[in-house]
């Protein structure tokens, strides 16, 4: 052996030895799998969960749904007609009478405790398929709506066989089958918020998800089959605004849960009206979010971003309009600006991305006209400038500032990531201001000064007011709105009062 080669040898040992002493100190860390590498099984075409069974619609007809950050088809979905409602419902009554309202409430209970438990293990796959077919960040689907969803079925599950004592010194009883239409903003999570009370308190339902996003509804079907939930107490319906006029007209319905938009809310209340049905109403929002001099201002500008950028603005409580007191508004604006500057846009399934795919075209081109119509009523509009995704739909961060407050931006419900700024000089001003709109859903206020909030708070028009936070949503806590904002509220005991009858 040459000298050369008995040193590379030597080198090699030394190297190999050290390796070895290192790799003996190195900790090992077990990472759970990432959540991109989560199975979803998307069927090529799925039919209405009807009677615990996925029917072909007696229509024949079905429709694409996508996925909104690429454009791609996802599955085809049954598009569905009034004879497939009436199947529906007929289900749903059959369940009612022979089963569901006949069990115990502890036996309710255990169907609905089951459901939570198996929404908490497939809580993967709902996070990734609620995202890939609604265009949500995969952080939102996985950390704020499914683990949302399983706590609204726990939450219920617990009234389940406590209902004496949900109105002290009366009996209660279910109302029957209820009709629940739902929006596309948050898929999973309306359907909790509608599926568990109403369970819970003995009814049976039939749902129609939003055309959109209509997939985890579909899953959810399946998780019944799994739970072994009595055939009939769910029912899924797909199809298009004509399926969930079907489903207000229907003649056996007796009651209709809807969230949606204002407009589509004032015209099922017109028809609902006709055949006797009990309503319950969520509908759109303008909340505003109040800034007061004396608010700790980093805290606020991470709150007035949450509250409009959260889910591409998609929030029907989202904090649209900002109101900031006059002495502090260039600081707010300044860090605002340089907060949003931060925001991640992009792949939905990316775990950095904060701000996702605008959830169709058509509602892209809605964010994108009442921007332009924005601009020509004047004021600053300032964008982040970032480089979008060349497929699929996406919109940068906004804002709007010194507009009047009679501008479009001010008033209408964007329902994207759009924000309205306007100043204030004194609380009255502020109060006065965040009330001046048709809505009556949320609000937010930044003070240090707990009086303040408290005074503040008393004196607004909106059904959920946050105090130094913004978006936070709890299952054992009432949501819903004045105005027309809707009526009635869903979650905590005020949200399983609507499916029941005082006796
Ligand atoms: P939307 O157009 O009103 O639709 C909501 C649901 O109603 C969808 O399932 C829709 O079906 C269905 N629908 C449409 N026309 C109908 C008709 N004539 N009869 C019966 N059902 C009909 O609302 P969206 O655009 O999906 O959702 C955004 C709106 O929801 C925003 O205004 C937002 O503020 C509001 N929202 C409110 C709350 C709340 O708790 N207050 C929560 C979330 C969202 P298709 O999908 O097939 O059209
Ligand atoms: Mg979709």
């Amino acid at each position: 052996m040459t000298k050369k080669k008995t040193q590379k040898k030597t080198k090699e040992k030394t190297k190999a030895k050290s390796q070895k002493k290192n790799k003996s100190k190195t900790l090992k860390f077990n990472y759970a799998p990432a959540l991109e590498s989560t199975k979803v099984e998307i069927l090529e075409k799925y039919g209405n969960f009807i009677g615990g069974e996925f029917v072909a619609p007696k229509t024949g007809k079905y429709f694409d749904t996508v996925n909104p950050a690429d454009g791609k088809k996802l599955a085809s979905l049954a598009l569905s007609g009034s004879a497939d409602v009436d199947l529906a419902v007929k289900a749903a009554r059959k369940a009612f009478k022979s089963e569901w309202s006949q069990l115990t409430g502890s036996e309710r209970g255990k169907f609905l405790f089951r459901i939570a438990r198996i929404i908490q293990e497939r809580s993967r796959e709902l996070a990734v398929l609620e995202t890939l077919d609604g265009g949500k960040p995969i952080k939102e689907s996985r950390d704020v709506d499914i683990p949302l969803v399983a706590q609204h079925f726990f939450y219920n599950a617990g009234w389940a066989d406590k209902l004496d004592y949900l109105v002290p010194g009366k009996k209660v009883k279910p109302i029957g089958v209820c009709g629940q239409i739902i929006p596309w903003n948050f898929p999973m999570l309306m359907l909790a918020w509608k599926i568990a009370p109403a369970l819970a308190a003995g009814n049976t339902v039939v749902l129609k998800p939003a055309e959109q996003t209509s997939l985890t509804a579909l899953k959810f079907a399946e998780i019944c089959q799994e739970a072994g939930l009595p055939k009939g107490v769910v029912n899924i319906i797909t199809g298009a605004g004509e399926t969930g006029a079907a489903l207000v007209d229907h003649k056996d319905v007796n009651k209709i849960a809807f969230t949606g938009s204002t407009d589509i809310g004032k015209l099922i209340a017109r028809n609902a009206g006709k055949t006797n049905k009990k309503l319950t109403m969520e509908l759109g929002g303008k909340s505003a979010n109040i800034v007061f001099a004396d608010a700790a201002i980093d805290q606020a500008v991470e709150g007035i971003v949450a509250g409009i950028f959260f889910n591409q603005g998609h929030v029907c409580c989202a904090g649209s309009r900002l109101l900031i007191e006059e002495s502090v508004k260039d600081l707010v604006i300044k860090k605002l600006k340089a907060r949003m500057k931060q925001i991640r846009v992009g792949a939905p399934l990316d775990k950095n991305t904060d701000l996702g795919a605008i959830n169709s075209k058509e509602q892209l081109k809605k964010i994108r006209d009442l921007v332009k119509q924005g601009q020509k009523e004047g004021g600053e509009f300032w964008q982040v400038e970032t480089v979008l995704p060349t497929r699929g739909n996406f919109f940068a961060p906004c804002l709007f500032m010194d507009q009047s407050g009679s501008s479009t931006i001010a008033r209408e419900e964007v329902f994207g990531p759009v924000l309205s700024v306007s100043t204030f000089r004194t609380p009255d001003e502020a109060i006065a201001k965040a009330n001046d709109t048709n809505y009556g859903l949320a609000a937010g206020i930044w003070s240090e000064k707990g009086s303040k909030v408290h005074m503040v708070a008393s004196k607004l028009k909106a059904g959920i007011i946050w105090a130094n936070t913004y978006n936070k949503f709890d299952a054992t806590s009432p949501f819903g709105g004045f105005k027309e904002s809707g009526y009635g509220r869903e979650g905590g005991r005020h949200g399983v009062l609507p499916y029941v009858e005082v006796e």
